[in-house]
């Protein structure tokens, strides 16, 4: 099975817990204004990628020590099977992973974000979510900033959904995140390019642009701008 992706990165870490593996989903029909990832709208967009190659990067993250994946968007319940099949697979290799570190190591944890609310998801989304730890839910609303850590309104909501998700994500429900919290990567299979990973606080992108530009880089079409 294959998925189209916006862009996979590790390690990433500024979207959950330690050093993680992003997944980003391409596509997402939720349109929420202000939306700082405009470019994963297009469901055509992205590449497509196969499911399997997923999860090598997966492989290849945990042995370098990931301490958990991170699935976000685009919103991935938009490719409903694909994400199963993600998520089963990553939670299928992340045990002998484990075992192979020190036997008693923490076990990686899955976290996905969706724009949808609980009460909208579908039997077929929830089975997708099945082997999730901890889902972060809700539209991004803009009229509503928040400074809890990895959620970019205050309605959106951080869920953990297993022991490993509780344990996890309890001690970061209402933690706050004092800035700080964005993570540059320059990216250049498509042109020059940086990629901004992360939740930003209200004005932290336009400190961001500032910045780089004072540093001699011209962002010419940010992915936050229609
Ligand atoms: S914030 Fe998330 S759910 Fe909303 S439009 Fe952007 S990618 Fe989609």
């Amino acid at each position: 099975m294959e998925a189209r992706i916006s862009a996979t990165h590790f390690p990433l870490e500024t979207l959950g817990p330690g050093r993680r593996l992003g997944i980003w989903f391409q596509g997402c029909s939720l349109a929420c204004a202000g939306c700082m990832s405009r470019h994963t709208w297009d469901a055509d967009g992205g590449r497509p990628k196969r499911i399997s190659d997923l999860l090598e990067l997966w492989e290849a993250a945990l042995g370098g020590g990931a301490e958990g994946l991170t699935v976000s968007g685009g919103e991935p319940l938009e490719q409903a099977g694909a994400l199963a099949e993600l998520l089963a697979g990553a939670s299928r290799l992340r045990e002998p992973a484990r075992r192979e570190r020190d036997g008693s190591g923490d076990m990686p944890d899955l976290l996905v974000y969706t724009g949808y609310e609980p009460a909208e998801l579908t039997p077929v989304h929830r089975r997708a979510l099945r082997h999730a730890d901890a889902l972060i839910t809700g539209r991004y609303r803009a009229g509503q900033p928040t400074r809890l850590v990895w959620r970019g309104s205050a309605n959106q909501r951080l869920r953990p959904l297993t022991p490993l998700g509780e344990a996890r994500y309890a001690p970061h429900l209402a933690r706050e995140g004092t800035g700080g919290g964005l993570q540059a990567v320059v990216d250049t299979r498509e042109g020059p390019g940086v990629r901004i990973y992360g939740v930003p606080l209200r004005g932290e992108l336009r400190r961001v642009e500032r910045g780089l530009r004072e540093a001699g880089v011209v962002l010419r079409r940010p992915s936050w701008r229609p």
